[in-house]
C-alpha cells in the first residue's frame, strides 16, 4: 500500500470510529440521510478521492482510494455505498464535464456541500441496462430535453446533481446513449416515495420522473455514443468498491465473532477452543482474504482492458462471501447473534443487498463467461469423440 493510500485509509478508519460507529444505529431507525456525516467525510478528505487537488480532491488512483470503502463499510454498508457513488459522480464531473460545469460542481462535491447521484436503471431495464427508454431530444443549441422514468435512484432527492443516462434516438442498441448532468433544482424533476427495503431506511432510494427536463449543452458529460461505455466504466469502479465494502462487513463480523467466542464459556472451555467453531471462523477468514485480493487486483486493473472482468470476479465472489460470513458469525453468537446489540443481524441484512446493486452476481457471471468464450475461440481444437477435426 502506498503512503497516500495508507493515509486515506487511516482517515477512513477515523471516520468509521468517530462518525459512523456512534451514530449508525440511530441512522438505521431514521429515514433522514445523515448529511452532517457526509460533511464530516468531506473534512476527512473522503469525498473527492479520484479528483485532482486543484479541484479540491485527493488525486488518488482507484487502487489507492478503493480500500477506503472496506473501512467505511465496517460500520455501515449502505452509507459506504452512497459515498462510493458520490465519489464516482465527482470523478466523472472532475474528469469529463465542460469547464463551466466542472468549475461550478467540482468544489462543491469535493467539499461535501453538494452530493452526487448516478441514474441508469429504469423499471424495465436493470441488468439489461441498454434497454433504457428515457429519451433526450437534442435541440439546435445542443440543449437536452429529457422525458422518462428512472428507478432505484440512490440518494433520491438528497443528491444535488444527478448523472442521468439517456437515449437520444429511436435506434436500438447503445450507440446513441449519452450521460447528462441534471441539477436537482431543474424544472420537471420529481421523485417517488422512497422504497421500503430490507435495511438502511436512511438511504432514500426511489423512482425519478423527468418531464420536459431541459439542460443546456454544457451539461452533457458524455455525448451520444460514449454514454454507455462511460456508464459501464462507472459501474466497474462501483463493483470493485462494493467488493471492498463486503470485506468491511466480513471483517467487522469476524472481529465480533472472535471476541465473543473467545469469552464465551462452552462445556468448560472458551468457544474459541472448540474445533468446530475454529473451522467456521477459518472459512470466514479465507473468504475475507480471497475477497480482498480480488478487489485489490481489480482496483489496480480499472481503466485497462482487463478491468471489467477483474471487477466482475471481485463482485461475483465478495458479496456471496459476505452473505456466508455474516450468517456464520451471527450463528457463532447463538441467540445473542440475533440481537441488535451486536450489529450482526444488520450486517446479515446488508450483505444480500451487495449481491444486487451495481450488477447482480449472475450478471458478473455473464461478464466472466463472455471473456471465457473469447478465450475458448483462441484455443486449438481437441479431438472430440464422434466428430471430425
Ligand atoms: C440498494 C440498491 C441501490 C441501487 N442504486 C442504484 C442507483 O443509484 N442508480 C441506478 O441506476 N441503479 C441502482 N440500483 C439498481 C441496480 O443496479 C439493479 O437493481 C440491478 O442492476 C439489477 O437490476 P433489476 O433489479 O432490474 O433486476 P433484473 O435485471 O430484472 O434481474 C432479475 C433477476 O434475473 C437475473 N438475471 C438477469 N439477467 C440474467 C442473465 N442473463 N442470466 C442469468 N440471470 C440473469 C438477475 O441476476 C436477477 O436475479 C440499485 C439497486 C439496489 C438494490
Amino acid at each position: 500500500m502506498s503512503d497516500k493510500s495508507a493515509e486515506i485509509v487511516q482517515a477512513a478508519a477515523k471516520h468509521h470510529e468517530k462518525v459512523i460507529l456512534p451514530s449508525v444505529e440511530s441512522w438505521e431507525s431514521s429515514t433522514e440521510f445523515p448529511r452532517d456525516a457526509a460533511s464530516a467525510a468531506a473534512r476527512d478528505g473522503l469525498l473527492g478521492l479520484y479528483c485532482p487537488p486543484d479541484q479540491g480532491g485527493q488525486g488518488l488512483s482507484f487502487a489507492e482510494g478503493i480500500p477506503v470503502f472496506e473501512e467505511l463499510a465496517k460500520g455501515g454498508g449502505l452509507y459506504a455505498f452512497s459515498l462510493s457513488m458520490h465519489n464516482i459522480v465527482t470523478y466523472a464531473i472532475c474528469g469529463f464535464a465542460s469547464p463551466a460545469l466542472r468549475a461550478h460542481w467540482a468544489p462543491r462535491l469535493t467539499a461535501g456541500a453538494s452530493l452526487g447521484g448516478f441514474v441508469l436503471t429504469e423499471p424495465q431495464s436493470g441488468s439489461d441496462a441498454a434497454r433504457l427508454r428515457t429519451f433526450a431530444e437534442i435541440g439546435d443549441d445542443g440543449s437536452y430535453t429529457i422525458n422518462g422514468r428512472k428507478a432505484w435512484v440512490s440518494l433520491a432527492g438528497v443528491a444535488d446533481v444527478y448523472l442521468v443516462v439517456v437515449k437520444t434516438s429511436n435506434e436500438p442498441g447503445h450507440k446513441d446513449i449519452a450521460m447528462v448532468a441534471v441539477p436537482k433544482e431543474t424544472a420537471g424533476i420529481r421523485f417517488g416515495e422512497p422504497y421500503q427495503k430490507l435495511v438502511s431506511p436512511f438511504l432514500p432510494i426511489a423512482d425519478m420522473f423527468l418531464e420536459d427536463v431541459r439542460v443546456p449543452a454544457d451539461h452533457v458529460i458524455l455525448p451520444p455514443g460514449k454514454g454507455m461505455s462511460g456508464a459501464l466504466m462507472a459501474i466497474d469502479i462501483a463493483r470493485t468498491s462494493i467488493a471492498a465494502g463486503c470485506c468491511g462487513l466480513m471483517s467487522a463480523a469476524l472481529d465480533t465473532a472472535l471476541s465473543y467466542a473467545r469469552d464465551r464459556q462452552l462445556f468448560g472451555q472458551s468457544g474459541l477452543d472448540a474445533q468446530g467453531i475454529q473451522w467456521m471462523l477459518t472459512d470466514v477468514e479465507t473468504d475475507l482474504v480471497a475477497s480482498r485480493l480480488l478487489y485489490e487486483r481489480a482496483a489496480g486493473l480499472l481503466g485497462t482492458p482487463q478491468g471489467a472482468v477483474a471487477a466482475a470476479h471481485a463482485k461475483r465472489f465478495a458479496p456471496d462471501a459476505a452473505v456466508r460470513a455474516t450468517g456464520t458469525c451471527m450463528q457463532l453468537l447463538g441467540g445473542y447473534g440475533l440481537l441488535a446489540l451486536y450489529s450482526l443481524e444488520r450486517m446479515y441484512r446488508t450483505a444480500p443487498v451487495m449481491k444486487v446493486v451495481d450488477g447482480t452476481t449472475e450478471i458478473q457471471r455473464v461478464v466472466i463467461a463472455r471473456a471465457l468464450q473469447k478465450r475458448a475461440a483462441e484455443l486449438a481444437p481437441l479431438p472430440i469423440p464422434g466428430t471430425t477435426v
